[in-house]
């Protein structure tokens, strides 16, 4: 059975998102609670359902991410990027263990 990483009544077209970190805050790693719009949607409404503007986050960062929306937006940018490069490599290296004969669990 696939594990879920959203919440009940999360629709389709958010599910890569969560899934992409697990379900964790892009900020401390929490369990996130929603999707937060690095642009806000009142900047940028066009921004709204794309992918790469939105990132979970814990209630705690989301409030921090609406208070300090251009630090915030920099910030978790910044930081999302380097979770998704980091969760490639990690796939990678045990991509080449596994054709090297390792049994990875
Ligand atoms: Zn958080």
């Amino acid at each position: 059975m696939a594990v879920e990483y959203w919440p009940e009544g999360t629709p389709e077209e958010d599910r890569p998102i969560w899934d992409l970190f697990l379900g964790r805050c892009v900020r401390c790693l929490r369990f996130a609670v929603c999707l937060h719009e690095l642009v806000p949607k009142s900047l940028a409404p066009k921004l709204k359902t794309t992918l790469s503007n939105r990132v979970p986050v814990c209630a705690e960062c989301h409030e921090w991410a609406q208070s300090n929306t251009a630090e915030s937006a920099r910030l978790l940018l910044s930081i999302a990027r380097q979770r998704i490069m980091s969760s490639l490599v990690i796939r990678r290296r045990a991509e080449a263990l596994a054709k090297l004969g390792f049994t990875l669990y």
